[in-house]
């Protein structure tokens, strides 16, 4: 398998097409798309599916299935399963985890306190996306610069100090909302019904509501919350301290001098 630096391109310029298509070859498998199946992942997802290689060895895409998310999409993950033909895996929690955790707690934990909320986050979507990015060089998100301060200075490409030896890969980070929109149509992807009804950004049901036109695109996610309106997943979206190094990625970078590692952000460029 061949590395980042063998790309020998510089990522910020590419747009998010060709940094799908470029992925999608040089990696494969070793490359994880995690599917929320907002509207950005759908757009993804479809592009992630126009650029399969034909011996089906693409980039693998896998969903956290928390246990806690809305019907609505249950019935887009069917209707994306029957659009693109794409295996798409469903990550569960660990049954006991989640059983002792609600023994003790409840299942609506997370409305009483913050550290609850962390808990219930830890235990249905952060250890189980950690088991799923096992052994994967590259993570594929929809971020985008415009959902939330936290979220303005996220590079297309970076290390994920969460996942050593992982580089995350944000294809959309650049776009607006009306982009996410304008390819919707054109491409004819499905979404869910629920963007329709005021649902920017989309999690699991007792932690999301519809917000107003006008409003921060995260203030309907743990909208009981103050602060940061984040699960732990992307917790490299902010400054990130020093990239983490897995012996043979990096490494292959720095000895084919293809690459430097930019300070602060991490960024791989030219
Ligand atoms: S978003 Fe809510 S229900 Fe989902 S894992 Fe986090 S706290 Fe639990």
């Amino acid at each position: 398998m061949t590395g980042l630096a063998d790309l020998g391109v510089e990522w910020e310029r590419l747009d998010a097409e060709e940094l799908i298509r470029r992925t999608q070859q040089r990696f494969g498998p070793k490359a994880v798309f995690a599917c929320s199946f907002g509207a950005e992942d759908m757009v993804l997802l479809d592009m992630i599916a126009r650029h399969r290689p034909p011996d089906g060895e693409g980039i693998r895409v896998i969903s956290l299935d928390t246990g806690r998310l809305f019907p609505e999409t249950y019935d887009l993950i069917e209707r994306a399963r029957h659009r693109y033909a794409i295996p798409i895996q469903l990550v569960f929690p660990d049954a006991e985890e989640v059983e002792q955790m609600v023994y003790e707690k409840g299942p609506n934990l997370f409305y009483g306190s913050v550290e609850g909320r962390k808990r219930c986050c830890a235990v249905r979507k952060v250890k189980p996306l950690d088991r799923a990015l096992a052994g994967a060089e590259v993570w594929i998100v929809g971020l985008r610069r415009q959902q939330s301060t936290e979220r303005a200075v996220t590079p297309k490409v970076s290390a994920d100090p969460s996942h050593p030896g992982t580089y995350k890969m944000s294809p959309l980070a650049d776009w607006t909302w009306n982009q996410v929109l304008d390819y919707v149509k054109q491409q004819e992807v499905p979404i869910s019904d629920l963007h329709a009804r005021g649902f920017v950004s989309i999690g699991c049901a007792p932690c999301t509501r519809a917000v107003p036109p006008d409003a921060d695109p995260r203030s309907g996610r743990w909208w009981w919350e103050t602060g940061t309106k984040e699960c732990g997943l992307h917790s490299a979206a902010v400054p990130a301290p020093a990239a983490p190094e897995r012996p043979g990625l990096l490494a292959r970078m720095r000895a084919a001098r293809e690459f430097s590692v930019a300070a602060p952000r991490d960024v791989l460029v030219l």
